[in-house]
């Protein structure tokens, strides 16, 4: 089983985004040295395959140096894990020479964009739309992979069309997500979504998704009907994540996942400890989400999607209860409205004959359908 370790360099950002709720001012930048010892402690950590995401805050703060070091140590330093790589920034700061970086280690980029200028200039603040897409020309110029996390709120949900039509026309590939609760806002549930007009947008989204198939990708979607094909979870939100996902922060410290990052009750251990699993494992934060587990595998046990929702997003979860086990993801009406229409959906498709395939034997095919995701390379 791969395992991802996610590499926080700084939680500084020099956007400032409405709803936002990772990033600190003043946050310092990390050494090089910590890479290091992320190195030597996963040398006998695990044996399996490893992907890396530098995340943020804004990871390319971080400069050009000290990125050039740390693949050089990660690559060649945990050759035998076969390390993938993968970034999330907004581009800001991506220069030609960051770029042509990224290309020679083959590194897909994960950028925010959240529609049209003025929209997303609304939510996340004057000039960033203009900042992001200079970076975007320069990742482009360099054939640098890229697709967008798009944030929907309480706010941007009524402009749907517009925002889909928008990554449309600029052929840019989506992912989205809804706005959780800001900390930093004196109002934190202003630009929250609720769970049932997630479900409505996660509708909506497949309708618009199958009638544009062919001409943009949207990967959340892709991953609800693979996770329902499947029966069981295809990305972190859908799994037991605990104990396969690590993220370590600018001073060493590893916590369970990017979210919980600069909260010190948090903290697992240190890379310069080099933990093993039996290390981590007896840490309250471990002990918390295994006990998160357990309330889901009771609170969710007669659920139909159990499998493949595994109770959503702890972080979630955990945040609206302030750190108590009482309650599941709050987006669990959202996943069963979407859930349960895709399998309503491919049942339908099944027993028509109707398989949405392209296959030119297949006469009674009509409009491409929910199984044509379900079986969709990854
Ligand atoms: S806490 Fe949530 S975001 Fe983090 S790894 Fe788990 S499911 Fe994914
Ligand atoms: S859809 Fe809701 S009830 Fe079902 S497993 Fe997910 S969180 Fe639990």
């Amino acid at each position: 089983m791969a395992f991802h370790v996610m590499l926080i360099p700084t939680l500084g950002c020099p956007s400032n985004c409405n709803y936002c709720w990772s990033s600190e001012e003043n946050s310092p930048i990390m050494d090089i040295k910590i890479i290091e010892e992320v190195v030597e402690w996963l040398k006998n950590f695990r044996d399996e395959p490893v992907t890396f995401t530098f995340h943020g805050g804004e990871p390319l703060l971080a400069g050009y140096e000290f990125f050039r070091e740390a693949l050089t140590l990660l690559t060649e330093g945990l050759k035998n894990l076969k390390p993938a790589l993968a970034i999330q920034t907004n581009l800001w700061n991506l220069t030609p020479e960051l770029a042509q970086l990224l290309k020679e280690y083959d590194i897909p980029i994960g950028s925010s964009l959240d529609g049209p200028l003025k929209l997303n200039d609304l939510q996340r603040g004057e000039g960033y739309y203009e900042k992001t897409m200079h970076g975007y020309e320069i990742a482009k110029a360099y054939n640098l992979k890229i697709s967008f996390i798009c944030t929907f709120t309480s706010y941007s949900v009524n402009f749907k069309e517009e925002i889909f039509n928008f990554f449309l026309e600029n052929k840019l590939n989506l992912k989205l997500h809804p706005a959780l609760p800001s900390i930093r806002d004196e109002n934190p549930m202003k630009w929250t979504l609720t769970p049932e007009d997630y479900g409505e947008l996660l509708i909506y989204l497949l309708d618009k998704y199958l009638e544009n198939i062919d001409k943009i990708e949207l990967k959340n979607i892709d991953h609800l009907c693979k996770c329902v094909f499947t029966r069981r979870g295809t990305v972190c939100t859908f799994v037991d994540c605990m104990g396969d996902t690590f993220a370590v922060g600018p001073d060493g410290s590893i916590y369970p996942c990017y979210r919980f990052v600069g909260m010190p009750e948090w903290v697992m251990g240190n890379v310069i400890e080099h933990p093993s699993m039996d290390d981590l494992s007896k840490s309250a934060p471990w002990k918390l989400l295994q006990e998160y587990k357990e309330y889901v595998d009771s609170e969710c046990k007669k659920c139909t999607y159990i499998k493949f929702c595994r109770g959503g997003c702890p972080y979630n979860a955990l945040t609206i209860t302030e750190g108590e086990v009482n309650s599941v993801d709050p987006h669990c009406t959202a996943y069963k409205t979407i859930f349960k229409e895709i399998t309503k959906r491919a049942t339908k498709e099944m027993l028509s004959g109707n398989l949405g395939m392209s296959n030119p034997d297949l006469k009674k095919k009509t409009t491409p359908g929910i199984m044509e995701l379900m079986i969709k390379p990854s």
